[in-house]
């Protein structure tokens, strides 16, 4: 008699339905395929988003495994994979394109040329990702080594440390000394950008919440100066640079209240970043909400490079992500916690399971 291994994962399973927490067999890698023995996964804003949408919403099939932020070991690889050793550390890259287009093949598939072709934004975004024992990596040129980083921080760097970064790397060569940013929504993703911003620009960063806990991590990441969203918050973030106006905002919201508060504080010439799904809008009119000269910009994700270079930036101490650790058993009570603005910094999963290694 042969026994069948059996391996836990969230699965949406229909959309609408909450989650289910399914045992499934345990994955056998093919061809270039890594099998990932997970240990963290982080739950982010988005995958409320994505368990909250309308059917014809997304264009994900269903079922999938959710977790698009990953860190493990390698527990098996595919025959065609090659130069990778069972129990060597990575982190998962999770914005997976088409892997053959140009944007692809230099490592910037979170700008896949087929993007809008394929069913899938990444890994545990259509398809099976990391809130599991086990996941099946397609390539190993989706894996980021990190060494002895703990898994904890690792995971959570592969998108809430890797958005913030590709959206503040692609503003560098403005962001000089003497120049000011606002970040919006001090959560997963907010708090690392303000790390990353003190890390790798001289910017002072002013940092906006709904929540005094948000704005206390937000200090302790190094912001200069905090302050609880109220009606005139655009004139107190005007107050704060003498009147002129902040160089960025830096969005983590993205609701109609946020983008028109991100537009009245931006100084002529700056660049108002949306990176939040909160589902608002702003109507771009000339002259309207935004100053002369501004640019507004949707950044995705990151690429490979940067997601190196976060990886990086972390192993040599500059970022610590503030988490709050659950096992895989409590994934739906972490999701209600985070639905309720109760999690500080980021929500990680923490399968623990039997089995180290196949
Ligand atoms: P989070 O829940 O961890 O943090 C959101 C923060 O915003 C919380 O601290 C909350 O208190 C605060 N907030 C809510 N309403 C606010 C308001 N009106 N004013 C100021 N602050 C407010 O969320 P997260 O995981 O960091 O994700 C942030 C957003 O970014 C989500 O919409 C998510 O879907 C999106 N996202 C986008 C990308 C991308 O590639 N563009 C990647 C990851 C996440
Ligand atoms: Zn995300
Ligand atoms: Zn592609």
């Amino acid at each position: 008699m042969t026994t069948v291994r059996k391996s836990g994962a969230l699965r949406l399973t229909a959309w609408g339905a909450p989650p289910r927490l399914v045992d499934l067999e345990v994955p056998v890698p093919r061809d270039t395929e890594v099998l990932i023995r997970v240990e963290a996964a982080g739950i982010c804003q988005s995958d409320l988003h994505v368990l909250d949408a309308a059917a014809d919403h997304l264009p994900y099939p269903v079922p999938f495994t959710l977790g698009h932020e990953v860190a493990g070991h390698v527990a098996a690889a595919g025959p065609a994979a090659t130069g990778i050793a069972v129990g060597e550390r990575f982190a998962v890259y999770g914005p997976w394109g088409c892997g053959q287009c140009g944007r692809c093949a230099i490592g910037h598939d979170n700008y896949c040329d087929r993007r809008g072709s394929l069913s899938w934004s990444g890994a545990g975004l259509g398809r099976d990702g990391g809130m599991a024992e086990h996941m099946l990596v397609p390539d190993r040129r989706y894996l980021v080594p990190i060494g002895d980083l703990d898994a904890a921080q690792a995971a959570p760097l592969t998108d809430a440390g890797l958005t913030p970064y590709h959206a503040i790397a692609a503003l560098t060569g403005k962001l000089r000394e003497g120049t000011t940013v606002a970040v919006i929504g001090v959560g997963g993703l907010g708090h690392l950008a303000i790390q990353i911003l003190k890390a790798i620009t001289p910017s002072r960063v002013l940092a906006v919440d709904v929540r005094d806990d948000a704005l206390e991590l937000a200090h302790r990441s190094g912001a200069d100066l905090t302050t609880l969203t109220r009606p005139d918050s655009g004139k107190v973030l005007r107050a704060a640079t003498e009147g002129t106006g902040v160089d960025a905002v830096f969005d983590f919201v993205g609701n109609d209240e946020t983008l028109a508060l991100g537009a009245r504080a931006l100084r002529a010439g700056g660049d108002l970043v949306r990176v939040g799904s909160g589902g608002g809008q702003l109507t771009i009119t000339k002259p309207g909400p935004l100053p002369q000269g501004g640019t507004l910009s949707l950044p995705f994700w990151g690429t490979q490079p940067e997601l190196h270079a976060v990886i990086a930036l972390a192993r040599t101490g500059r970022l610590r992500v503030e988490t709050e650790l659950f096992p895989l058993s409590a994934a739906h009570s972490a999701l209600d916690r985070l639905r309720a603005g109760r999690i500080r910094g980021r929500a990680v999963l923490v399968p623990t399971g039997p089995g180290e290694l196949p």
